[in-house]
């Protein structure tokens, strides 16, 4: 595997170590620190300071039981459990506990673009998405985070490179045209927390509404 060169950041990584991550974003933090070094040292690192600011906390007016309960909370949160699925080819076990312990069911999307929903609710959503190499994801920008993750091959667009490994990490700020790079196909898990707005449908969807 190349270097891994686009990480969690330490907030969100903090999030999922203290169990503050929605499903959808824990999916992919797990499945990146899984395959990054790095990435398990800092978590590691987070858990430890954690704990130890609710030590320095004995200091303070807290009565012991109210301590030792936090303490509590923490390590419930942050001993998680080995998924119970292992990892299988370029799949990582977090994801393969998501699959079910199966391989993808890809449904076409055209122009060769596979997806597998993994999860959706009003909170977000979860997918599998398989681009051929060469192909663009139609231009969208955010309603809010979007984490993703390759497993497979590579994509490029305007925030950079991303190989095996790497999480780009895109707000409601980037518009972008991701599009796979040469090679395999690129498979990748996202995340996003509110739906993705494709430009051009969007002038399309508002025309009834504003009568222009
Ligand atoms: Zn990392
Ligand atoms: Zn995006």
């Amino acid at each position: 595997m190349t270097e891994i060169r686009h990480h969690i950041r330490s907030e969100l990584l903090a999030a999922w170590v203290t169990g503050n991550l929605p499903a959808h974003f824990a999916a992919v933090v797990a499945s990146h620190v899984a395959l990054c070094p790095e990435c398990r040292a800092e978590s590691g690192a987070l858990q430890s300071l954690g704990g130890a600011l609710l030590e320095g906390l004995a200091g303070v007016d807290l009565s012991p039981d109210a301590l030792s309960k936090a303490l509590a909370a923490l390590d419930d949160s942050t001993r998680r459990p080995e998924p119970a699925a292992t990892a299988a080819g370029i799949f990582p076990a977090p994801l393969m506990q998501v699959l079910g312990g199966r391989p993808p069911k890809w449904s076409l999307l055209g122009g060769g673009i596979r997806q597998q929903i993994l999860m959706a609710d009003r909170s977000g959503s979860l997918r599998l998405l398989y681009i051929p190499p060469g192909r663009k994801v139609p231009e969208h920008s955010h309603g809010g985070l979007e984490l993703t993750l390759v497993l497979q091959g590579s994509f490029s667009d305007s925030s950079g490179e991303f190989h095996v490994g790497d999480v780009e990490d895109a707000d409601d700020e980037i518009n972008h045209q991701p599009v796979a790079g040469p090679g395999a196909p690129c498979i990748c898990l996202a995340a996003t927390d509110a739906p993705l707005r494709f430009r051009a449908l969007l002038p399309r969807l508002l025309q009834p509404l504003f009568r222009i």
